[in-house]
């Protein structure tokens, strides 16, 4: 039987927020700082893009493939990307190989996402990253304006219905500034495994559930 390794487990961190809101800006800055967190790999059915790496940005897997990791309950979520045209999901066993050797786990998910890791993961703590302000994030969807209205308009929907899912999370960063936001990150991905009781104590610190505190994280209570 092999001995319990000497630390503790890591903490699985989940964040999610609107399209538009630099989530992928995020986590490239956690990598240029070599923050100590693992960001996990997804697995993919679409082709590699040039510059792409198998297995540094995703494991290119045929449908085939993919389709024997969802069977056999290998992957903690995936979804069907643009409209179907292929599938993309997280694996689950290297979550749990980093987490047990004590590593915090990054994964950085669209909301349908989290909602599904959400479901089945009591022990992760949920970070939703919001825009400093509506004019910011619309400023951000509408880019260079050369889209139709229509495309805009379903655009910010969508990102008025994603801002509404932030009360789903345990902790909401207001994304004013990348390294700040990363610093935070890092921050909320030390310690052990959020559990229940722990849930409202971990974020923030703040005795308050609901408060939101002076560095724009609000545990949402949950
Ligand atoms: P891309 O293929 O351009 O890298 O990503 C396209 C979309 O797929 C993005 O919205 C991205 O969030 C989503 N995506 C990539 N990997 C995963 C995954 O493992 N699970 C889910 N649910 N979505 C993913």
């Amino acid at each position: 039987m092999s001995s319990p390794p000497a630390h503790g487990p890591g903490r699985l961190l989940v964040l999610a927020g609107p399209s538009g809101v630099g989530k992928s800006t995020v986590v490239a800055e956690l990598r240029r700082i070599h923050a100590p967190l693992w960001f996990s790999v997804s697995a993919t059915t679409r082709a590699a893009r040039p510059g792409e790496v198998h297995g540094r940005d995703y494991f290119f897997v045929g449908a085939d493939e993919f389709d024997r990791m969802v069977t056999e309950g290998e992957l903690l979520e995936w979804a069907e990307i643009h409209g179907g045209m292929h599938r993309s999901g997280t694996p689950r066993a290297p979550v749990d190989e980093h987490l047990a050797r004590g590593e915090p786990v990054l994964l950085e998910l669209d909301l349908a996402g989290a909602r599904a890791v959400r479901a089945q993961r009591e022990d992760a703590l949920f970070v939703f990253l919001e825009p400093p302000s509506w004019e910011v994030l619309v400023g951000r969807l509408i880019g260079r304006g050369t889209e139709a209205t229509e495309v805009v308009d379903r655009r910010l929907a969508t990102a008025r219905e994603e801002l509404a899912a932030s009360s789903e999370f345990d902790v909401t960063v207001v994304n004013h500034d990348v390294g700040e936001t990363a610093r935070r990150l890092v921050e909320l991905s030390a310690g052990p495994p959020v559990s229940r009781a722990g849930r409202e104590a971990v974020p923030t610190g703040s005795s308050a559930p609901s408060g939101r505190s002076s560095s724009g994280a609000t545990p949402a209570g949950a």
